[in-house]
């Protein structure tokens, strides 16, 4: 069985063939400035080089149609036909509270995921937009969506309503929602795997770390706490994210250097976290490099990230009244051992313990903690689309 995995931004499209008999990625690539000029796709088939081909994709539509020629082109291809796939799973961003998992996509849940484009401007359209060209490519083809909400529909009612009006959540339906959810499940599960212990007895703190991070409290596989809020500006300081700031702080800046409502969402969300802190960059690698030579600011940065994380940590711990297992995943979560020593030097007394010469491994599973730490520390690389395919799979085959 083969799964196309779709993931759709305003202007480009990624995509991934996937065979699940051996979880293997057979092609992926991504259809970049669809509808904005010199478009192009980036094709990599699996043990090839990358190659990148111009094409004139004015719509996402056409971009599908690309995606369908160049996996079954003769020399670039990895299939014979379209028939080839068994069914297609999209990312979705914002399931809102209707989506509490992943679904098979009719006319209705369309509707449903267009009621959600309230919560989500920025990208709910643009899913919804790939959703719409495949589905007019490929009518006969069933198809999935995957929620990077879904995952965390099981949090408790006090822990996802903020302390405001409860007409808000009513009227508005403000209350946190979290994204991640798809890493965060995947690499839970993969953990238990690790662990050899069925998911149900651990509690686990998933640490998302890339440019977006976020932290999740999953309990017996289950999504009790997480970072980001109603949107995805909220918990760690980020790459350009502030990460959870005194609301009065808004008002203040508005007020003071008389921001519009447009200026003060791109200040926190495009030139805070990290790169606010060090007015050097948002990726940690030019973050360490400037640390090194001396830049106080960078180090500062580092210092700020990390303190939050480790805050993280502690809270969700208590919320759970324990932790088994502590995971690192994505960008810097995966690749960063200074940012992870960082992060949970001086946790000895939680039983966090962490094996100098492990963490400096990487680009695999891998336990990093010494063989006497009762939590153990997990660097598990995450693979959404595979978590995508996955889910696809799963509710076709019912
Ligand atoms: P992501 O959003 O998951 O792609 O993560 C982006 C962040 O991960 C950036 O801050 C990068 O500095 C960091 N990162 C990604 N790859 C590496 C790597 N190979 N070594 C160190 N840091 C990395």
């Amino acid at each position: 069985m083969r799964i196309l995995v779709i993931n759709s931004g305003s202007s480009s499209l990624k995509y991934q063939l996937i065979n699940m008999e051996e979880n293997k990625v057979l092609a992926k690539g991504l259809c970049d400035r669809i509808g904005v000029g010199n478009s192009f796709l980036k094709h990599t088939k699996a043990g090839n080089d990358t190659v990148v081909l111009d094409k004139d994709m004015y719509n996402h539509k056409v971009a599908i149609r690309e995606v369908i020629n160049v996996l079954t082109d003769k020399k670039y291809g990895v299939i014979s036909s379209m028939d080839d796939i068994t069914a297609v799973g999209h990312r979705v961003v914002h399931g809102g509270e209707k989506f509490k998992q992943s679904v098979i996509i009719n006319e209705s849940v369309m509707k449903t995921i267009r009621e959600c484009i309230e919560l989500a401007p920025l990208h709910n359209p643009a899913n919804i937009t790939g959703i719409e060209a495949c589905r007019e490519v490929m009518p006969d083809k069933p198809m999935v969506a995957v929620f990077d909400t879904a995952f965390h529909q099981t949090m408790p009612k006090h822990a996802y309503l903020y302390a405001i009006p409860y007409e808000a959540y009513e009227k508005y339906s403000i209350r946190k929602y979290g994204f991640h959810g798809t890493s965060h499940m995947y690499v839970s599960q993969r953990a238990a795997a690790m662990l050899n212990r069925p998911i149900s007895e651990l509690k686990l703190i998933s640490c998302h770390l890339g440019n977006g991070a976020s932290i999740c409290a999953v309990k017996g596989g289950q999504s009790v706490e997480t970072s980001m809020g109603f949107t995805p500006l909220a918990g760690l300081a980020m790459g350009t994210r502030s990460g959870d700031i005194d609301p009065a702080v808004v008002l203040y800046l508005m007020q003071k250097e008389q921001m519009s409502i447009d200026k003060i969402n791109e200040y926190l969300n495009k030139k805070s976290g990290v790169l606010g802190i060090s007015g050097v960059s948002s990726d940690f690698r030019d973050i360490e490099t400037a640390a090194d030579s001396g830049n106080d600011r960078a180090k500062l940065a580092t210092d700020i990230f990390c303190y939050r994380v480790k805050k993280y940590i502690g809270e969700y711990a208590a919320v759970m009244g324990g932790v088994d297992a502590v995971i690192f995943t994505a960008g810097i979560g995966e690749n960063n051992s200074l940012v992870r020593a960082q992060i949970l030097k001086d946790l000895e007394y939680m039983g966090i313990k962490v094996d100098e010469e492990k963490n400096k491994l990487r680009g695999m599973e891998i336990d990093i903690s010494t063989d006497d730490a009762k939590v153990r520390t997990l660097v598990i690389p995450t693979n959404e689309e595979l978590a995508i395919a996955r889910e696809t799979i799963r509710l076709v085959k019912n």
